[in-house]
């Protein structure tokens, strides 16, 4: 069975080379079983023959059964169209087609009987069926497609190729003439009967040919579940393996740079949920296991000191720590930040970034072998190969999703043992998406503010409004508070985008001039070292606003800074809306976010739009996001490096079964954790298959 899977497409019947190369490319269908699991996306409803009598226009699909009574051309030489009329016990119908005509002519004959499907049209005042779908009753009665015919989604490259959703439909036929037989189960007997379960082989003939409604709904729910199922039991296993076999460094004492950070130098009271992760995380790293922790935190929420108290914890172990950011100006920052908690206390802090002068970098890393280094900061820099520590105890990587899983793992190399991992991410992650991409993680979740913050407060201009927009900012500025503005930076428009920016930053210059106002400009061409003064100015308050591309995106913190003006706020998805919000309402003053746009909205956009102005809350807004853009596009899922794709689970909307799954799981690895016993070898089987599929993925998250 399994060479009659991975069989290649070109020889199933109806394929052929010229086709099985267009299905690769556009689809990438290679194997019978990539079309066998190739689903469709909606459905037609054919239970229902219609009379041509009742044929109108406002039905969707109609399906009539009769004969041609005549054929002919029409029309103007060079738009000439064919047209046949169809007829049954009631009356008849024209039928039309405009291209294909050469073959069209001598297709179809008048003594036999059809089978039309197709959508009513009004021309000249008369029903047409333009293009319908034309099958011979006897192949009809014949061909699997009973109560509800698939739909495939295809390319426009393949229909201009003559590979249409019936073509798919077609082959998928042959597919089941050649392998129907064949399809052999994927989940063991107990589970079937346990979870009420359709079997294999009827879920995929139901999923390509259903029966009834009633069956392709089982279908789809088994096939959906399994979809969960393995990827879960999966995940949890490889952790369960990784925890048992890869032992972690015991950080047992609570000693003296802790207890002094605690005492003399924290400026304020720990948040409720701040102590929780932290306890949390202590134990996790006291445990003796190694530590894979995901911590969540909406914007604000103080990750940064969570991960400080972390690494002081190592260092009273005897161990290094370091802290990874995504961009120089944010490594630059949270070095800034620890220095500024630590103030005078005894603990070493070095930033190594792409930009590090060669002698620093030299000083930094025979400090960091030598063991005088705590806590190194840095950017992408800090995996390098190069870069070696005495005793990497504890890794912090913040706003995890641009860092790969690759990345992740060239930590572990630095070491004897793996290093405890925490994640600190501000994107905040839906439960039933995190479960899934991050289901070898522990999670951690900081979701409280620290006090005194009021809440953003937002609101949609158009552009035309954009005079009432300065006024305010100049209201703002008198009061002493600081302004970002934000242009998009989308890449394949950049050329487009600089001008953008460049405009605005000039309409800004001369709405608020000198000896006034003072303007700062940040954006992805400028040197590292030219951003960094940029951003330093608007930081120490030289500087009213600031004008930048999204590169201050994440993590940058001025408490002074009230106002977020968003331009082309349409362009921004809405967990990247979410993050540019949370850079201001830092400080006790009211905040207002601006959201700029142009007055042609896409449907989407404004719900987006909406979604800001009505909600802070971050996770609302990842579940509104979800929804919107389902979880292939989910901002963070690209690099994230998750390993598969979802054939026919939905992320937002299937997260009850998601649960169910995982649970299964779980209690299924309780009692049988290498999945050893009989009854499991079937689900072993099936992981291993499927792991062979997606290369190595499970060794290095
Ligand atoms: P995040 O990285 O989670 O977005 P930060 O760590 O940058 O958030 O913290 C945001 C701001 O809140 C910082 O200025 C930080 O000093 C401050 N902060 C952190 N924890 C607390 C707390 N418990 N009470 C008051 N302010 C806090
Ligand atoms: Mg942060």
């Amino acid at each position: 069975m399994q060479n009659l899977y991975q069989r290649d497409i070109k020889y199933l019947p109806g394929v052929g080379p010229k086709r099985a190369e267009w299905l690769e490319k556009e689809l990438n269908i290679c194997t019978f079983a990539d079309l066998l699991y190739y689903f469709p996306y909606k459905y037609a409803d054919r239970t229902r023959f219609y009379k041509i009598s009742e044929i109108h226009p406002d039905l969707p699909h109609v399906q009539i059964r009769g004969r041609f009574t005549r054929f002919g051309f029409a029309g103007d030489p060079r738009r000439k169209r064919f047209v046949a009329r169809f007829a049954d016990d009631t009356g008849s119908v024209e039928v039309v087609w405009f291209r294909g005509l050469r073959w069209i002519q001598n297709a179809y004959q008048t003594d036999r009987e059809y089978v039309l499907f197709g959508k009513p049209t009004v021309f000249n005042r008369r029903i047409n069926l333009v293009h319908p779908e034309v099958e011979e009753a006897s192949a009809y009665e014949k061909s699997l497609t009973r109560a509800l015919q698939p739909f495939y989604s295809t390319t426009e490259k393949l229909k201009n190729n003559f590979i249409s959703s019936k073509t798919i439909q077609k082959l998928m036929n042959n597919l089941f003439e050649q392998i129907g037989q064949n399809i052999q189960e994927t989940l063991p007997p107990y589970l079937l009967e346990k979870m009420g379960l359709m079997p294999l082989p009827e879920a995929l003939l139901n999923i390509h040919f259903p029966e009834s409604p009633r069956l392709l709904s089982r279908a789809r729910y088994r096939l959906k579940f399994e979809e969960l199922f393995l990827i879960q039991l999966s995940l949890l296993q490889s952790r369960k393996i990784r925890t048992q076999k890869t032992e972690g460094f015991v950080f047992s004492r609570v000693g003296d740079s802790l207890n002094e950070f605690y005492e003399k130098h924290l400026p304020f009271e720990l948040t409720k949920a701040q102590k929780r992760v932290i306890r949390e995380i202590r134990k996790d790293m006291g445990s003796g296991r190694q530590m894979n922790r995901l911590l969540q935190g909406d914007v604000g929420s103080g990750k940064t000191l969570v991960a400080l108290m972390n690494m002081l914890i190592a260092r009273d172990n005897g161990f290094q720590s370091c802290l990874m950011a995504p961009t120089e100006i944010l490594a630059s920052q949270h070095y800034r930040t620890l220095k500024n908690f630590l103030g005078n206390m005894d603990v070493q802090v070095d930033l190594l970034t792409g930009s590090t002068r060669k002698k620093d970098r030299e000083n930094i890393q025979e400090d960091l072998v030598s063991g005088k280094t705590d806590i190194l900061v840095g950017t992408h820099a800090l995996i390098e190969e190069t870069v070696r520590f005495s005793r990497l105890g504890l890794a912090v990587i913040d706003e995890q999703h641009r860092f790969g899983v690759a990345q992740r793992a060239s930590l572990w190399k630095k070491n004897e043992r793996p290093p405890h991992v925490l994640v600190m991410t501000a994107t905040p992650i839906p439960r039933t998406l995190a479960m899934t991409l991050y289901g070898d993680l522990d999670i951690s979740v900081i979701d409280e503010l620290p006090p005194g913050r009021k809440p953003v407060k937002t609101v949609h201009y158009y552009d035309s409004q954009r005079l009432r927009m300065f006024g305010f900012l100049k209201k703002q500025i008198a009061e002493g508070r600081q302004v970002y503005v934000v242009y998009p930076l989308i890449r394949e428009s950049e050329k487009m985008d600089y001008k953008d920016l460049e405009d605005g930053y000039e309409s800004i210059c001369r709405a608020f001039p000198p000896p006034d106002y003072a303007v700062s400009v940040v954006h992805g061409r400028m040197k590292p070292a030219e951003k960094d003064k940029a951003m330093n100015h608007f930081i120490a308050g030289r500087t009213h606003i600031m004008v930048a591309t999204t590169v201050i995106e994440v993590g940058v913190d001025v408490p002074n800074a009230s106002v977020m003006v968003i331009e082309s706020a349409e362009r921004f998805g809405l967990s990247q809306l979410h993050q540019l919000r949370g850079r201001v309402g830092r400080g006790a003053d009211q905040s207002t976010c601006i959201l700029m746009t142009s007055y042609e909205l896409s449907r989407e956009a404004r719900m987006r739009i909406e979604t800001m102005v009505r909600t802070n809350d971050g996770f609302e807004i990842a579940e509104a996001d979800l929804k919107l853009r389902g979880p292939g596009d989910l901002e963070g899922t690209q690099q994230s490096g998750i390993p598969f794709t979802l054939r026919i689970a939905d992320l937002g909307k299937d997260g009850q079964l998601l649960q169910y799954a995982r649970e299964t799981a779980e209690k299924i690895l309780a009692g049988d954790p290498e999945l050893n016993s009989p009854e499991n070898r079937m689900l072993l089987e099936t992981l291993r298959r499927n792991q062979k599929e997606y290369m190595n993925w499970s060794m290095i998250s």
